[in-house]
């Protein structure tokens, strides 16, 4: 029997790994421009953090989470999430005590979830996370670096929703009211959001199922139940997005399902995905620090679905550095082996950024020829015994253009630097 992938977990295949390459390297260098250090995490860790992180009463640990024991007893899981590692190994290493942090990590994460279009059993997120700065210019620092992300990825057509969930005050407040409402609308409410009514009600307005969707349309708005401290961070938040010219909606179902989330939460959606629409979302989680066991620290994110981005590339069709060679070196003959081994190494030596394919197998030119018009290289490079001994290639183009012509070997790193703007 052929054995297959795991269902809802993806190869990327070499002719599709340029973006993720590129999404990677800008990424990088977008969270680098802002000071944010990469964190690198374990893919596995003690399942009760993930139970005290990302809660008991929610999908993702009650239904999604890979876990297992291993040999020695332990209950691990299979990270679902990038954020309680952070803190994890945050507290862990002291690094979030009485200090700002700024953090960013990315890999892959796993939920048994129904496979389809966007939505998968083991994605890859990226994560940015700032610590111990409780006032809004974080907020709007994290959500800035995704507009950030966003322009220089060349992308558009994403809107950006905020909301507040405000202080804990309020959101007690405003979770008595929403208790009452649900109560009584109990009926018509799905299973989950019956289980989950009491213990997590905020979650409830967070459901999927259109029944619930539904009774939520009606429900008391949190807006309603804010206090001062709540408005003031939120105008904050608000200002210093319009100060920067960036456009949102304020979309008061917005929710994260849970108690330690606080003040601003954020998705930026499109409508080019059909149902998973949301490739970022974050908010500000000032309680979640301690919940973990670590110091009273401040903490605002995000996390973005790295495949939905790429998805979305591909809609949109933003270019993409490509990694695919550039020039294929074909060669004839035991001398022209020799020289053409050689000549590929030192091209690669004095270009860096060169991508070259060193035929090897033999082959008639024709052959050659074919599989340097495979392998998406723009120039072939061919060296026989006459060139070999003249000290010479032939550079033909592979792409219609210009003409094909013999070029001095010495001349060839600067020839190939100006055609390539390498
Ligand atoms: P959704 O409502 O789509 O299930 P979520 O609220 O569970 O998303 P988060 O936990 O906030 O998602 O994860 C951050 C991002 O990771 C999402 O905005 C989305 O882009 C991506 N994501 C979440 N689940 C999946 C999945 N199963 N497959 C691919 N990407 C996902
Ligand atoms: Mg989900």
């Amino acid at each position: 029997m052929k054995i297959q992938s795991v269902r809802g977990m993806n190869d990327v295949l070499p002719a599709d790994s340029s973006a993720w390459q590129h999404v990677h390297a800008v990424a990088a260098q977008v969270f680098a421009a802002y000071g944010y250090g990469e964190l690198r995490l374990p893919v596995v860790e003690r399942t009760e953090l993930f139970k005290r992180a990302v809660g008991e009463v929610t999908d993702v640990v009650e239904k999604e989470m890979y876990s297992f024991e291993d040999r020695g007893g332990e209950r691990l899981s299979l990270r679902p999430e990038l954020t309680a590692g952070v803190i994890r190994a945050g507290i862990e290493h002291g690094i979030l005590f009485n200090q700002q942090q700024r953090i960013w990590c990315t890999g892959p994460v796993f939920r048994y979830e129904r496979p389809q279009a966007g939505r998968y059993r083991q994605f890859h997120q990226l994560d940015v996370e700032a610590f111990g700065i409780a006032t809004p210019d974080a907020d709007v620092e994290i959500i800035a670096i995704a507009a950030q992300l966003w322009k220089r990825l060349g992308m558009s057509g994403f809107q950006l929703q905020i909301n507040t969930l405000g202080t804990l005050p309020s959101r007690a407040a405003h979770r008595a009211a929403l208790i009452d409402y649900l109560v009584q609308h109990e009926a018509a409410l799905d299973e989950d959001a019956r289980r989950r009514l009491h213990a997590n009600p905020l979650r409830v307005l967070d459901s999927k199922v259109p029944a619930t969707q539904a009774i939520v349309e009606g429900a008391p708005s949190l807006l309603d139940y804010l206090d001062e401290a709540s408005i003031a961070h939120f105008d904050a938040v608000k200002a210093g997005l319009e100060a920067l010219g960036i456009a949102y909606v304020i979309n008061p179902r917005l929710v994260r399902g849970l108690d330690y989330y606080t003040h601003t939460v954020f998705e930026w959606v499109t409508d080019q995905l059909g149902a998973q629409g949301t490739v970022c979302a974050g908010g500000r989680y000032d309680g979640l620090v301690e919940q973990l066991g670590g110091p009273k620290t401040t903490g605002v994110g995000f996390g973005l679905g790295i495949e939905r981005l790429i998805l979305l590339m591909a809609v949109q069709q933003v270019p993409v550095v490509s990694n695919q060679p550039q020039v294929y070196l074909c060669r004839f003959g035991t001398e022209a082996e020799r020289v053409a081994l050689q000549l590929s190494e030192t091209l690669r030596d004095q270009l860096p950024g060169l991508r070259l394919v060193l035929n090897a197998g033999g082959g008639s030119l024709k052959s050659q020829l074919k599989r340097a018009d495979g392998c998406g290289a723009r120039l072939a490079l061919i060296i026989g015994d006459d060139e070999a001994a003249a000290g010479a290639v032939q550079v033909k183009s592979l792409r219609g253009e210009g003409e094909a012509f013999t070029c001095a070997r010495t001349e060839l790193a600067a020839e190939l630097s100006r055609r390539l703007a390498l």
